[in-house]
Order: structure tokens, then sequence, then C-alpha cells
């Protein structure tokens, strides 16, 4: 290979693909009878349809079979824990390496947006029945689109001003990018999903009061667990969904510091952490009570963080937060074998450690079904995807038994 076509490739590798090598991954595909891939995807996404449908040059077959099966098949692309889904069961594992499944993904939904492909319609005659959804994270967002393409009037009611619950405000934008998110949505609300934002709902009983036959609760889990350590009230003490979306809302410049202790293991954590260092906190360091092979976060996205510079320092966890003048100075950490001690300076400790549940009242109520983070306590986003449209085939079935359909 000249040094010139090896550049270019490497170009092309970081840029994603153009049709020529998606369809060279697509070709090295094994078109498996069982599919593992597929059954492997929590969402129904579908995987060897859509590769088998691109290595026959049908772009726009591949990008319809993604959006019909995953509403948010944009920000999937993007987010998906593919290395424990679908890449995972790949047949190819055994024979070299999966087939890269998400950035085949990736592109037939940037092909779908570039071609503006309608690959979904919701019927012009409404059906008999209203129904509403609670948050407008991706839960939700999938219910109303399954239930708005079955022909019934949605609305998605959220506290927040932008749509998209964690996807808009819980992950760094260098992750996911807020226009896949706005592109997923903007194509739910084509089906004519009207979108109430602003507007917290505290019971799915008061929707039904005003009207709705059927009620998703997808409301998700934005109230924080407060960490109960000496110092915890200190100035500079952070919560992880509040700093997120703190810097979403201020376009990233939300002051944090120049030394940042990021305390937790998981995604949320090694967002808060990019997006101090992206702040232009210049030492981020992450601490978690585990090892790293124990930690939920991806290994994508922890070597994402350390190639920036952070560090990550496992099996230890904080006992007490050092103030000075009312203000966070040391944290005083712990060791996991019970002996080892730790003083770090820092100047923002930001704990994300988990979110818990806001109470929405009604949720036993007949007609109410909920689903997403708020019911499962916090899974991925693909999973948020198949509980909202698992809830809203329940919903379409409510609603034509209500309707003397059934
Ligand atoms: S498991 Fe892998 S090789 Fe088999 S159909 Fe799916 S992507 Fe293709």
């Amino acid at each position: 290979m000249s040094k010139v076509v090896k550049k270019e490739y490497l170009e092309e590798a970081a840029a994603g693909y153009n049709l020529r090598t998606a369809r060279e991954e697509a070709r090295r595909c094994l078109v498996c009878h069982d599919a593992p891939c597929s059954e492997a995807c929590p969402a129904g996404t579908d995987p060897a349809r859509f590769i088998r449908s691109l290595r026959f040059n049908n772009v726009k077959g591949a990008a319809e079979t993604i959006r019909k099966n995953n509403p948010l098949g944009g920000s999937c692309a993007k987010v998906c824990p593919y290395d424990q889904l679908c890449q995972e069961a790949c047949s190819r594992c055994g024979i070299d390496k999966p087939i890269e499944i998400g950035r085949l993904q990736s592109f037939l939904v940037e092909q779908e947006k570039a071609f503006g492909m309608k690959n979904v319609e919701a019927p012009e005659e409404k059906k008999a029945g209203k129904a509403a959804c609670i948050g407008a994270g991706p839960a939700s967002l999938a219910a109303a689109s399954v239930l708005a393409r079955a022909g019934y009037e949605v609305t998605v009611y959220d506290a927040q001003q932008k749509a998209g619950g964690m996807l808009t405000y819980g992950i760094v934008p260098a992750r996911l990018p807020q226009e896949t998110v706005d592109y997923d949505i903007q194509l739910i609300k084509d089906l004519g999903v009207k979108f109430e934002l602003g507007k917290k709902v505290e019971s799915a009983e008061a929707l039904k009061a005003a009207g709705y036959d059927t009620v998703f609760v997808g409301a998700g889990l934005w109230g924080t667990k407060k960490v109960d350590l000496p110092g915890a009230d200190a100035k500079g003490v952070r919560y992880a969904l509040d700093y997120l979306k703190e810097a979403r809302e201020s376009g990233g410049k939300s002051e944090i510091g120049n030394k940042v202790i990021v305390i937790g293991g998981g995604d949320v954590a090694m967002d808060c952490a990019a997006t101090a260092k992206l702040a232009g906190a210049e030492k981020v360091m992450i601490y978690y009570r585990r090892t790293i092979e124990e930690a939920p976060a991806e290994m994508a996205e922890i070597k994402y963080v350390q190639s920036m510079g952070v560090t990550i320092t496992t099996e230890f966890a904080p006992a007490a937060i050092l103030e000075k003048d009312g203000k966070v100075d040391f944290v005083q950490f712990k060791g996991r074998d019970g002996q080892s001690e730790a003083k770090v300076k820092a100047d923002t400790v930001v704990f994300a450690i988990g979110q818990s549940a806001e109470a929405v009242g009604g949720m036993d109520a007949e007609g109410v079904f909920v689903g997403g983070d708020i019911a499962n306590g916090g899974k991925t986003v693909v999973d948020a995807v198949a509980e909202g449209k698992e809830a809203a085939a329940a919903m379409i079935d409510y609603l034509e038994k209500k309707a003397g359909v059934k």
C-alpha cells in the first residue's frame, strides 16, 4: 500500500464509512441464518437485515430497516454498547473480528439524513384514542413514534425546555452530538407527535382527567442521590446530572475549576470527566471504588477520557471532603483494602454515583403504562427504546379494546 493510499484510508476510517468502505465491511457479513446480531439487539434494530440490504447496494432499504425498528437509530448508533450486544454476538468474532455494526448504522443514518429519506410515516386518518407520554427521553420518544405510526394522536410532556431527556442533558456531545438527537426527534415530530416542553406533569391521572385515554410514564431518573459524607455541603460539591445539564445549557462553558475529582465508574462519570476537561480543567481525576474490570462504563469511554489525560484511580472511595472557607479543598479517600488512604487536592468534586426516580402519581391507574429508566432503575438507551416500543404495543392493545376494535 502506498503512503498516499494509506493516509487516505486512515482519514476515511477516522471520518466514518463512505459507500465503498461501508459495502466492503457489509460484504464481510456471513449472512447468518439465525442472525445472532439481531437476536442480541434489545430494541430489535435487526442488523442482519440492514447489512444484507447494504450488501445489495440498497442503502434506502437498509436505512428504512433501522428507522422502522428503532426510532432512535441515530442516537443508538452513537451510544450503544455494541461490544456487549450485537458485535459481541456476531459470528465473525470466531473467525477474525466482528462486523462493525455500530459504524455501519451510523453511516446509514447519516445517508438517511443527507438524502432526506422518509422512512417512517403516520396515516393521515387518525384512530379513536389519545395518548400522552410523560418525559421526552428515549423510552417516551420510542413509544410516541410507534403510537403515531399506528394512527394515534400523541403528546409528549417534559419538564425540560428541550426534548431528548438523558440524550440531550446526560451525555456529553462529543459522544452524542446534539444534531443526531435532534434529527431523531425531528422525524418523530414529522409523524405529527406534539411536544409540550417546560411542563412538569406530577401525575398520570391528571393527564387522564385532561382527556388522554392512555398515558406512558417514561419520566427517567432525574432525582439526585445525595452523598452522606462529612463536608458534602461544601461549595464545589456537584452532582453529575446537574453538572452535565448546566454544561450543556452553557455550551460547555460552565465553571468547574482547575482540579476536578469525579467519583464513579459509569458512563456518566466518564461524561462528567470529559466535559470538565473540555471546559478547560487542567487536572481531572476519576476515583472509583472497585476495579476497572468491575466499572460499568464502556471500555471505549474509559479509553476516550484517558486519551484526554484524565487519570483513573480504582479501589478508592471518598471518606470525607475537607473544606477551607466553606469550599472544597481536599478529598480524603480510603482504599478497598481497608488500610490505604489518600488525600487529594481539588476545587470541585462531581459525584456520579447514580440517580433516583422522581415521583409520578397514578402509575398503577388503568390505562397507564410505565417503562424506561424509571421502571428498570437505569439501563442503556437501547433498553429504554425497547421498553418504549413494548409499552406502545400494550397501549395500542388497550386503545383497540377500549374502542371495541378487539
Ligand atoms: S452475526 Fe455478524 S456475520 Fe452474522 S449476520 Fe450478523 S453481522 Fe453478519
